[in-house]
């Protein structure tokens, strides 16, 4: 078994996930990436995880398949002994005003943002129970706080992750377990490239939009300093909910 810390984090092949990745990496983690099928994307991630001196490795699956996520997270244990930070971030949008939301994109959403949580979690928890430690992040986003026009479906997923974080925080504290939950604003990455970046960073109080690697700080500054932060939502926004 590795002496090193390990962090699993879900969708980590681009974006914010992979630059959480990298952060963990080096602050000498190694690292479990997850990822759905963009193979090349995993495996340049990997690459610089390695290069960063990570034992690092991807698994590719379904987050929204709940056996897919128990398997995958007995593969991880099996090839790192353990589990010290969950960073359940995997997510998708599937936009659209409520009255024409189709329940295929309604399950989608849900399934992707809300449920994989419930299922990865509920597969690592037993083993972070047995080691009295644990930190599990949850990727919500400001418009769980707020809502949004054209993302019921989006803002219910992520308003759920955030009972979920406080729920847990309360039933797993007494375990040294801390359940928090990040909640970025608009953030550059494939999920936002189509939107006006000029006109949405004219509504934010620090004039642009953000960078992964502001969520990628916060994920490490919560699983190896705020050792006595549980249940909180932490806004990564640009000021833009205050
Ligand atoms: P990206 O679209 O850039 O990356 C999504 C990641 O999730 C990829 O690694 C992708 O894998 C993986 N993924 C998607 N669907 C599945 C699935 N069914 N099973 C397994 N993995 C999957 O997203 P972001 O980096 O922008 O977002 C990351 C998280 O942050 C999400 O939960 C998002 O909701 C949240 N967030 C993002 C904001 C933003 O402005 N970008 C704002 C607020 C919250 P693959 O590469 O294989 O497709």
């Amino acid at each position: 078994m590795t002496e090193k810390k390990v962090a699993l984090v879900t969708g980590a092949s681009r974006g914010i996930g992979k630059s959480c990745a990298l952060e963990l990496a080096k602050a000498g983690y190694d690292v479990a990436i997850s990822y759905a099928g963009n193979e090349e994307a995993a495996n340049k991630t990997l690459e610089e995880l390695k290069a960063l001196g990570s034992n690092a490795k991807a698994y590719k699956f379904n987050i929204a398949d709940r056996e897919a996520c128990q398997k995958a997270a007995e593969d991880v244990l099996k090839d790192f002994g353990k589990i010290d930070v969950l960073v359940n971030n995997a997510g998708i949008t599937r936009d659209g005003l409520f009255m024409r939301m189709s329940a295929e994109n309604w399950e989608a959403v849900i399934n992707t943002n809300l449920n994989s949580a419930f299922y990865m979690t509920s597969s690592v928890i037993k083993t972070m129970v047995k080691q009295r430690y644990g930190c599990i992040i949850n990727m919500s986003s400001i418009v769980g706080l707020m809502g949004n026009a054209g993302q019921a479906n989006y803002s219910a997923a992520k308003a759920g992750l955030i009972g979920f974080t406080k729920s847990l925080a309360k039933e797993l504290g007494s375990r040294n377990i801390r359940v928090n939950a990040i909640a970025p604003g608009f953030i550059q990455t494939d999920m936002t490239k189509d939107l006006d970046t000029e006109k949405i960073a004219e509504h934010i109080p620090l004039k642009r939009l953000g960078q992964p690697e502001d969520i990628a700080k916060t994920v490490k500054f919560l699983a190896d300093d705020g050792l006595y932060i549980t249940g909180q939502v932490i806004g990564v926004d640009g000021g833009l909910v205050v």
